[in-house]
């Protein structure tokens, strides 16, 4: 999905171009005039990415700053004068993630927003827990709790829930459930599939009395949640 980015720039001209640049590259973008409003749109969360100059009526950029960092973590680049050495260190300071100076090439905006999408990314996965009624499994701890009690499973169970949390309220085929868990060499029998859902129900299902994995009858296997 395209990346949502906010341009804060008070002069329309320089606005206009970097809306119009990043809509080129396939992103969506909004335009705030002012540091005020600026601020609430950075704030309403539906953005990946705010480009944030400094000078601006109502609100400076460093002070949109200030106040957005107290609710957000959404990657800012601030736009500073070529000379304004104070801006570029008071926004590093409070929080931006980058900053470039104006005038600046296009090629350089969209390289420095393409790192900082990126690199949020990363952080996201590294963070990631994915959850359904009451189970949480985290990624990087390599961990599964039911309602905070730990679930000890063997690195292939932990695949396999993996996959079916990643895939939440979507019917999966054995064959795919294989290929994602196993691997496209896999050379054992499908059935392993089926062996191993009996294994998760055994350490989940049957001890927490609940219905987690749920068997789609010739089609494969779904967790479901939300919309039963
Ligand atoms: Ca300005």
């Amino acid at each position: 999905m395209a990346s949502n980015i906010l341009i804060v720039e008070d002069e329309a001209k320089i606005a206009r171009f970097i809306e119009l640049e990043l809509a080129h590259e396939g992103y969506r973008c909004e335009k705030a005039e002012d540091g005020r409003t600026g601020l609430e749109l950075a704030e309403s969360g539906r953005f990946d990415l705010v480009l944030l100059d400094i000078m601006l009526p109502q609100l400076n950029g460093l002070e949109v700053l200030r106040r957005l960092r107290k609710t957000s973590d959404v990657p800012v680049i601030v736009l500073t004068a070529r000379d304004a050495v104070m801006d570029k260190v008071s926004g590093l300071d409070m929080g931006a993630d980058d900053y470039v100076t104006k005038p600046f090439a296009i090629e350089e905006l969209l390289a420095r927003i393409r790192l900082a999408l990126r690199r949020r990314g990363s952080a996201k996965a590294a963070e990631e827990v994915l959850s359904a009624g009451g189970l949480t499994l985290s990624v990087p701890r390599h961990e599964v709790k039911f309602g905070g009690t730990d679930i000890d499973l063997t690195s292939r169970e932990f695949a396999l829930l993996q996959v079916l949390l990643e895939n939440k309220n979507v019917v999966l085929s054995r064959d795919s459930l294989l290929e994602k868990v196993w691997g496209f060499d896999f050379l054992g029998e499908t059935n392993v599939v089926d062996v191993y859902v009996r294994y998760l129900r055994s350490k989940i299902d049957s001890v927490f009395g609940v219905n987690l994995i749920q068997t789609v009858r010739g089609v494969g296997y779904v967790i479901r949640e939300g919309n039963e």
